[in-house]
């Protein structure tokens, strides 16, 4: 949800949109600069998310960190990065932060997970310790990580369980060849999740359809039901009653006013109800 104007001004947004857990990025995105947050920054986010009755909040971190890089300069720099954001949700009792785990630059993927692993125990140290760590699948672009099951479960061994999660984002997931469209696709997805993460690590989900193709490797979103996915490849994963108190955030185009979130959550919910 666009924070344009101040931080506190989401939750309005959020509720004109019908939602009910909220996603945002508690500085510009594609900065390394952010301006530190000031008492009355903090105290109006505290009020507005009161007036909203959105209980559910989530951050997502800078693009430009990446914690699995084989430069030292943009290494640290992505650390201390890291480490600011996970202050801010502190600072806003934000409790769970979406990131994505970086790129290997061409170091190769287990060279990448060690940088990360390494990346992470520093943070740990310096970070405070009430904000959970989601770390997002990916959709298989470039030399990016986690695009597979198998490789989030090597990256998550060794993370403490109470502080590590993984954030589901149907697009990607789509995207880097899982398919599923249909009830027995999704069932053997969530075996392969189950056997590979673990059901327990879902902590959050991102809810986009995919523009591109089945193992695409290509990280497009659109809107639910006129993608690639459709419609049906969404309904399973809603009347997952596993799944019911997991936020799911929709990262699809807002279109104009943010019309689209409306529409988008009013088709999930159908296809929630459906399955009931
Ligand atoms: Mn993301
Ligand atoms: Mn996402
Ligand atoms: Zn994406």
């Amino acid at each position: 949800m666009s924070v344009a104007g101040g931080l506190h001004l989401a939750f309005h947004r959020a509720v004109l949109a019908g939602c009910q857990a909220m996603q945002i990025f508690t500085r510009n995105a594609n900065r390394w600069e952010a301006k530190p947050l000031g008492d009355e920054e903090i105290a109006a986010f505290a009020s507005s998310r009161s007036a909203s009755g959105i209980t559910c909040v989530l951050a997502h971190d800078s693009y430009l960190i990446n914690l699995a890089s084989p430069d030292p300069e943009k290494w640290q720099r992505s650390i201390d990065a890291f480490v600011l954001e996970l202050e801010r949700c502190s600072a806003l009792s934000i409790p769970q932060l979406v990131m994505h785990p970086g790129a290997h630059m061409g170091q190769g993927e287990v060279a990448g997970i060690a940088r990360l692993h390494e990346a992470f125990r520093l943070v740990l140290d310096r970070a405070p310790q009430d904000v959970e760590i989601l770390i997002e699948n990916t959709a298989g672009q470039g030399s990016y990580l986690g695009a597979s099951f198998e490789q989030l479960a090597a990256i998550l061994e060794d993370l403490p369980p109470d502080r590590f999660g993984i954030c589901f984002d149907s697009c990607h997931a789509f995207a880097a060849g899982y398919d599923f469209r249909s009830e027995e696709q999704y069932a053997e997805l969530i075996s392969h999740i189950e056997a590979s993460v673990g059901l327990e690590r879902i902590r959050a989900f991102h809810l986009n359809d995919s523009l591109k193709d089945l193992g695409s490797g290509l990280d497009r979103h659109e809107h639910i039901g006129r993608g690639r996915i459709g419609g049906e490849g969404f309904a399973s994963l809603m009347g997952d009653r596993r799944f019911d108190g997991v936020p799911k955030i929709l990262e699809t185009p807002k279109g104009q006013d943010g019309e689209m979130d409306r529409v988008n959550l009013e088709l999930l919910r159908q296809l929630a109800a459906r399955a009931r």
